[in-house]
């Protein structure tokens, strides 16, 4: 009798669902995309912890500490996460699955999580969902493929579920209201001789970040120089806006590839984007239909992007994007 409650117990228990949250963050402070798992997470019901894995990244964790609706927040400090190699992080997070027997391990779908969560997949013998848009249940998902051309609505039937999840699709959790305990996690068997970090360098911009700002202006091919960029900085600043760009910029080397929106680059799902000189690809809409408002400038009116233009300018770039700054 006392084994047979005992088992209904555990069982019932089993059906409890925990998540793991891997944060992304620069030790100092936490990346946006963390806020937007976490709140994907707690759509999953049961509990939420969170990983924090830095060097020094007690400030990173205090902020979690007070984020509301976690239950614990994990950390794990040390020179081996420098750089934040998927290497050294895969054996944190399978130590941490070891502990608590999460039932869903969950990071953005960023550079960051994109490397690392295939690979816990992998180790864990589980299929990775990636690219989560919207959860309809603890295991039914809804997910982008083909680049964003095409909705996908799955099942997943491993035991433990292995997600990314865009961050444009899920609010910003607030960090306030919460007053999670912090544990200090294991860092046994995390040192690796399959990657050494060696140095990076972080673009510095004074301008808002391109994956969480409003405003989001890009420029493409048709810009036809780096110089000739400075006219959508120029417009960005009266509108405190973010620059972004093209592949086909980025590839002719007018701007920087951190600024790259689409299927290979960033998503970005702000309220206003301006596209200038862009012809529209599906790879480029791929990180950027899902914006509130579009409005493309294009010479050519058979461009696709006035196919998901909200408002659309046919109009030499060279001559209407100053007279909009200046209107401005
Ligand atoms: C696997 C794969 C992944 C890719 N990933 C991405 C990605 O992440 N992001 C991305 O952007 N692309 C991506 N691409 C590339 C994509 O297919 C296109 O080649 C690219 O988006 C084109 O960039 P563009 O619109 O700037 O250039 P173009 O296609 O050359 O268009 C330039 C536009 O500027 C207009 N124009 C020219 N002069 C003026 C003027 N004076 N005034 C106004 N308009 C003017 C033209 O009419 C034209 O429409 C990818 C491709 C592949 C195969």
């Amino acid at each position: 009798m006392f084994s047979n409650c005992s088992r209904q117990f555990a069982s019932q228990l089993k059906r409890f669902n925990s998540t793991l949250v891997i944060a992304e963050h620069n030790n100092e402070s936490l990346l946006p995309i963390t806020q937007n798992a976490i709140t994907a997470a707690k759509k999953l019901g049961g509990d939420v912890s969170v990983l924090v894995a830095g060097t020094k990244c007690g400030p990173a964790s205090e902020v979690l500490s007070k984020t509301g609706g976690l239950s614990k927040v994990l950390v794990a400090e040390s020179e081996i996460f420098k750089g934040f190699t998927a290497e050294s992080l895969t054996p944190l997070v399978l130590n941490a699955q070891k502990q608590f027997n999460y039932t869903h391990i969950v990071a953005g779908a960023s550079a960051f999580g994109k490397a690392l969560l295939p690979r816990i997949a992998a180790k864990l013998d589980v299929s990775p969902v990636s690219d989560v848009i919207a959860i309809k249940s603890p295991d039914t998902f809804v997910r982008t493929i083909y680049a964003g051309n095409a909705i996908q609505t799955l099942t997943a039937k491993d035991p433990i579920k292995v997600l990314t999840v865009r961050g444009t699709n899920f609010e910003p959790a607030a960090l306030e209201g919460g007053s999670a305990g912090t544990e200090t996690l294991s860092t046994e068997g995390c040192q690796n001789d399959l990657t050494v970090f060696i140095s990076q360098e972080l673009s510095k911009s004074d301008r808002p970040d391109l994956t969480s700002a409003k405003v989001v202006v890009s420029g493409g091919r048709g810009l036809k120089s780096g110089e000739n960029f400075k006219l959508l900085y120029d417009l960005a600043d009266k509108l405190n806006a973010a620059v972004g760009a093209s592949r086909a910029a980025v590839d002719a080397g007018y701007v920087p590839n951190d600024l790259q929106v689409g299927q290979t680059g960033k998503i970005v799902a702000p309220d206003l984007y301006i596209a200038v000189g862009i012809s529209g690809a599906i790879q480029h809409l791929a990180g950027m239909k899902d914006s509130k408002t579009i409005v493309a400038i294009n010479k050519d009116p058979e461009a696709p992007i006035f196919q998901v233009a909200d408002y659309g300018l046919v109009a030499d770039l060279f001559k209407a994007v100053p007279e909009l700054t200046q209107k401005l």
